[in-house]
Order: C-alpha cells, then structure tokens, then sequence
C-alpha cells in the first residue's frame, strides 16, 4: 500500500476527526489530511501538542483546524455528546474519523499483568473508540460517504508473548471493527482496520528501546493507506484489516 498516490485535492471539504493528533502517527496523519484539503479536528489529551499542530497546519495554509481537547481515559458519554454537539453546530457532519490514540502500557507475563492495567487500556483503546463512535455515527451518516478507520497492530491479529494488555485491547478493537462493518454494510458509512507496522515514534521506542529508530519507516512514509482509506478512492472497501506497510491490494 506504500504506493498509492493521492490526489492532492482527495480530501477537499471532507471534516475529518483524528484521536491521538498531537503526537507521532496521529499528528501526521492529521498534516496530511490536511495538506489533501481536509479540515481536521485534532483530539487529543496534551493541548500544547495539538496547539503545535494546529499552528504547523495553518502556517502551511490549509485549512483552519479544529482543537477538541479530551483525555480518553476519563471521558465520559456526556463528553462525547458534547463533542458531537461541537461538531454539529460548527460544520453539521463529520467525513471521517482515524481512531489512532493508544497507549502501550507494560510488557510482561499475563500471569503477571495488573488487571488495573488492562481495564486503562480497555478503556482508552476499546471503549473510548465505541463511545466516540456511537456518539459520532448520526454525523458521520449525514455526511454523503463517510469513513472510520481503527488502528490495529500486528499484535492484535496475532497473539506474540508479554504483549499483554495492549495485544488484547487490538484483538478486541479489529472484532469491534468487523461487527461495525457488518452492521453499517451497505449503508455510506465504511469501517476498517489499518495496522501501522514498525513505524518510528515514541510509542515504538518505548516497545523497542534497543531499536535503531533510523531502520523504521517514518509517519510519513505509511500516510498512502491512511489517505487511500480516508478518501472516496475506498468507498467499496468495508470490514478490512489492512496493513500500512505491505505492497498494495486494493480490491476492486
Ligand atoms: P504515540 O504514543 O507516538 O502517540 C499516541 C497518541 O495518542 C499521542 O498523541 C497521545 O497523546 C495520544 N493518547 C494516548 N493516550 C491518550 C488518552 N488517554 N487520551 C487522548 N489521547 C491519548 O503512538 P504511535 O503514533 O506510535 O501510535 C499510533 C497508533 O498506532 C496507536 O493506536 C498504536 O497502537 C498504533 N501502532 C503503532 C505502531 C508503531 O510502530 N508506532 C505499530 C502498530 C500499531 P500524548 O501525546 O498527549 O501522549
């Protein structure tokens, strides 16, 4: 999928909703929509890093973004409500939303994990996704296509020893995703799944400490599926799990 080219104007006029924006994947996949015409709404829970983002975004000249600042995992349905509320009355739809917002929590045994430790992560890699999603789904049908993408990991599709908490949290984020696009099929609402691959941020080095950050593909380098997916060059696309780094397979 590193190949797909996109249409510099792919996105133009598209609202387009990103969690996790101000930092690593989040906070390029939200540049770049931008740069493709989008006008995003960056959602995260550090808001000096989504003011550095919103500042980059309107220096380059694209369109104004929109700061939502929200920390996952203490948001509350009435703040999802609220947020929806937001997003109505200032642009009345939503095109799209990048579930991208994780954490990693530890590494160990599961005989050994804290179970405080898994419920964080559930609530912020899990619950948080179908909280949003519930609250968004009425803006995201008034708009004429709209897509949802959820960010796996290869973890989540194959168990690999001391991943622990955050491998159970992707398993359960691809089965939500694959229970959502079969419910929403057919409608103008798609839902899929992207795994990064090894991708050079914070949360990588912090799985990876020993890691040459320099043998890792940038943010960057796996925005093509993140644009492909998020624009209409996807429409027939629905309950798949995807991979940013393999060599393309659009189907037709
Ligand atoms: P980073 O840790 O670099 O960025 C994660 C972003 O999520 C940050 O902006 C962070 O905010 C935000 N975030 C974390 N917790 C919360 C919360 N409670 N409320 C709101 N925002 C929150 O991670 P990556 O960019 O590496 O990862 C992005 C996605 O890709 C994740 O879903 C991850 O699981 C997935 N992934 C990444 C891979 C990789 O190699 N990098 C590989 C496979 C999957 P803040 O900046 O304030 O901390």
């Amino acid at each position: 999928m590193l190949d797909y080219q996109a249409k510099k104007d792919l996105l133009t006029n598209k609202i387009i909703l990103v969690t996790g924006a101000g930092d690593g994947i989040g906070r390029t996949a939200a540049i770049t929509y931008a740069a493709h015409g989008a006008t995003v709404i960056l959602l995260g829970r550090t808001q000096r890093k989504l003011e550095a983002v919103y500042d980059q975004i309107v220096a380059q000249g694209y369109p104004q973004p929109a700061i939502m600042p929200l920390d996952l995992a203490s948001a509350t349905v009435g703040d999802y409500q609220h947020m929806a509320a937001l997003i109505d009355a200032q642009f009345g739809r939503l095109d799209g939303l990048l579930h991208n917002a994780s954490l990693l929590g530890t590494l160990t045994l599961l005989e050994q994990l804290p179970l405080q430790e898994l419920e964080l992560l559930l609530k912020v890699n899990v619950v948080a996704e179908l909280a949003m999603t519930q609250a968004l789904l009425p803006l995201l049908r008034q708009a004429s296509t709209a897509s949802i993408l959820f960010t796996s990991s290869g973890v989540g599709r194959k168990g690999r020893a001391y991943w622990g908490a955050y491998a159970i949290s992707k398993f359960a984020t691809e089965g939500m995703m694959q229970v959502l696009a079969d419910e929403i099929d057919g409608s103008s609402v798609r839902a899929n799944s992207i795994n990064p691959g090894g991708t050079r941020t914070t949360m990588r080095a912090s799985a990876y400490p020993a890691e040459d950050p320099l043998t890792l593909k940038t943010p960057q380098e796996i925005m093509p599926l993140y644009l492909y997916l998020m624009g209409d060059d996807s429409l027939h696309e629905n309950g798949q799990a995807f991979s940013a780094q393999l060599k393309p397979t659009i189907s037709k």
